[in-house]
């Protein structure tokens, strides 16, 4: 076979594939999968085996032929992998839209439904169920003339979503702060200065230039000691693509009115009240009131705690403390109260350490044991391949580790899928994922420190990696983490992230790279003391992202007061202990919910917070290392994919349904 990425018959030949491939690969496997269907549909034949059995093989065969180039777009960074990536997702999205509007299939679906036994909610339902959840929230059912219509808006809506990415760029690239003077940059680590240094010098100019990335933003409002700096930033931040902002070409303001409008449009037309519940429709949350109600009372229990947080801010900065302070005084609290510092505990995570321990927790959990596997091809000299078997030595899996930063790779941490889990008659496949981090690479002796915040991301990722290879799940629409509702499939991660913070834990996971003693316990403590700085009045300012974005979604209607400045304001009324300032429009650059996937939606991080707060209590209920409680999670969650209700699988683990108290204690809110 001559284009490596049609080859499927083992690991994905990294060596061999190259951008060029790309576009001839994909063209070939769709055109085969547009026969196959007509095939299929030309058929009087409607059940499981005839229909969806080779639907989810000719799915999971495209996914597989895709899943290197899109992995490889992220990890290379080169121009010619993000050319041939960019050029092949319009006939990905194409094909995608084409299915999923497509009335044969959704009436081959429908009939294949009917002939499933009773109303059960075996995997061969679910798998089923999903499907035609997906073809009537695409509006396949609708008249020629409203399909249309749908179509129309998605496109524009695509549209609207990329313009408001790019005026938040665009705005935060053209922003700058000059320096002339040293001084002013009081308190800024070296490393942000040097930077700064480099990109005056860039310009052509003497002294420092600041810019507006993220990085910089974070650091000057954590570090400078500078306060006119820091609301320099502040407002510069805040005000970013907004009435308020620089340029009125770049405002957002007539954007998110039409981002809202075209979504109430869409929804209304598959048959919602507003889009707050048509993003419902493919989450575990049962109701809008649930949401709302749930978010409501965090904010409640968490008020009290937050503002006693404040007046100790407060006391110690000795005034009133601003939003452009509160970082600066948290930075100031935690070094002066427990007086930790990310360089004292570095030296005792070496990252194989830190891996070596993480695999023996894995094995201690859930019996697995997990080995490299030398020879294997990948994408670079320091990638790793794992091999995943139970104890019983069957093999479920493994998994691509490239844990270090180096130059063209994205920024960020991911788990993403090479290999979804298949088992049918004809074939089973096994799951392969690709683990990502952007640690510190390597010095000459080979030897890579991370942060404890390394290890806290480490874990988080690699509970991703469970999720998705100890699926017992054979259809890989809803194997692993596929099917699984948006605001739990943090669960797994989040859930993974507390054994970072177990001393036992990070004793095997540390070894100090001069005196190769693990972390002693007096540092441990101040590590898990310094853990809740702060932690309440972050929740705060969470749950009012979080109620601004659902109640925008849901209330939300063309020429009422409903727009997005009513609903924050009301928000801050009930959340807010401090009073931003009036140019304040953060919602302008609210990129989450007006150019991603978490319209109606950001509420998801707390809730599936809760979930793996209070499921990890289970396990200190019962010791943190119960091979009971971990069979059962592992059987009840994290084998169970997208197959059954995820409330149900959670209660079904748990014993009953999930509680806040777990996620406050562990803030120190209760
Ligand atoms: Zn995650």
């Amino acid at each position: 076979m001559s284009n490596p990425l049609l080859d499927t018959s083992d690991l994905p030949r990294f060596a061999d594939i190259r951008p060029d491939h790309v576009m001839p690969a994909l063209r070939q496997v769709i055109a085969g999968n547009r026969r196959k269907l007509d095939g299929l549909l030309a058929s009087d034949k409607a059940d499981f085996d005839s229909i969806v059995r080779p639907l989810e093989s000719m799915e999971h065969e495209l996914a597989r032929v895709w899943s290197p180039v899109s992995h490889l777009q992220g990890v290379l960074g080169s121009a010619d992998w993000r050319e041939a990536y960019n050029n092949a997702l319009p006939l990905l999205t194409e094909y995608g839209t084409e299915l999923s509007q497509d009335v044969r299939l959704h009436d081959a679906y429908t009939r294949v439904a009917g002939t499933l036994d009773g109303d059960g909610t075996g995997p061969e339902r679910s798998t089923v169920n999903h499907a035609l959840r997906d073809f009537r929230l695409a509006g396949v059912d609708l008249p020629a003339d409203k399909k249309e219509r749908f179509k129309a808006i998605m496109q524009e809506l695509a549209a609207t979503k990329a313009k408001f990415e790019q005026n938040v760029q665009d705005a935060s690239d053209a922003w700058k702060l000059g320096i002339d003077d040293l001084d002013e940059l009081a308190g800024l680590p070296a490393q942000t200065i040097g930077r700064a240094r480099a990109d005056a010098a860039a310009d052509g100019r003497d002294g420092w230039l600041l810019n507006l990335d993220y990085p910089t933003y974070d650091a000057v409002m954590r570090f400078a000691d500078n306060r006119a700096l820091r609301e320099n930033f502040y407002h510069g931040w805040v005000t970013r693509a907004s009435d308020e902002g620089a340029n009125p070409d770049w405002d957002n303001s007539a954007n998110i009115r039409r981002i809202l409008e075209l979504r109430l449009e869409a929804s209304e037309l598959v048959g919602f009240a507003n889009y707050a519940e048509y993003s419902l429709a493919t989450k575990m949350a049962a109701s809008t009131d649930q949401v709302t109600d749930f978010l409501d009372e965090l904010a409640a229990r968490s008020r009290e705690a937050a503002s006693r947080e404040l007046n100790e801010l407060t006391e110690l900065a000795g005034m009133s403390v601003e939003p452009w302070d509160l970082a600066y005084w948290l930075e100031k609290l935690k070094r002066a109260k427990y007086s930790v510092s990310d360089e004292e505990l570095r030296p005792y995570f070496p990252a194989a350490t830190v891996v070596a321990g993480l695999f023996a927790l894995a094995s201690r959990l859930y019996g697995l044991s997990i080995s490299e596997v030398p020879g294997v091809e990948t994408w670079h000299e320091t990638v790793v391949y794992y091999r995943v078997s139970r104890d019983d030595g069957e093999v479920l899996g493994g998994f691509y580790a490239d844990l270090h930063a180096r130059s063209g790779k994205r920024s960020g941490a991911w788990v993403d899928d090479c290999v979804n889990r298949m088992r049918m008659a004809e074939r089973a496949v096994l799951p392969v994922g690709f683990l990502v981090c952007n640690f510190p690479p390597p010095d000459e002796a080979g030897t890579a420190l991370l942060g404890h915040d390394d290890v806290v991301t480490l874990f988080h990722e690699f509970g991703h990696m469970l999720h998705h290879l100890l699926t017992r799940i054979d259809y890989p629409s809803i194997a692993g983490i596929n099917g699984v509702p948006w605001d739990a499939v943090e669960l797994p991660s989040q859930f993974m992230e507390n054994f970072a913070w177990s001393r036992e834990v990070l004793e095997r996971c540390s070894r100090h790279t001069d005196t190769g003693e693990s972390l002693p316990a007096s540092l441990f403590e101040r590590l898990e003391q310094s853990r809740h700085t702060g932690a309440a009045l972050g929740m705060l300012r969470q749950l009012e992202f979080a109620l601004f974005d659902f109640h925008l979604h849901a209330d939300f209607r063309p020429g009422g007061n409903t727009g997005p400045l009513d609903v924050l304001d009301r928000v801050r009324q009930e959340v807010a202990l401090l009073e931003p300032p009036a140019y304040n429009r953060f919602s302008h650059s609210f990129g989450h919910i007006f150019a991603g996937g978490y319209a109606a939606g950001y509420y998801s991080y707390k809730w599936a917070e809760v979930l793996a707060a209070d499921a990890f209590a289970a396990f200190e209920e019962a010791g943190i290392f119960d091979p009971a409680t971990a069979a059962r999670f592992r059987h009840e969650i994290l084998e169970v994919g997208g197959s059954r209700d995820f409330m149900e699988a959670y209660v079904a683990f748990r014993g009953r349904e999930p509680r806040l108290e777990a996620l406050l204690r562990q803030h120190g809110i209760e």
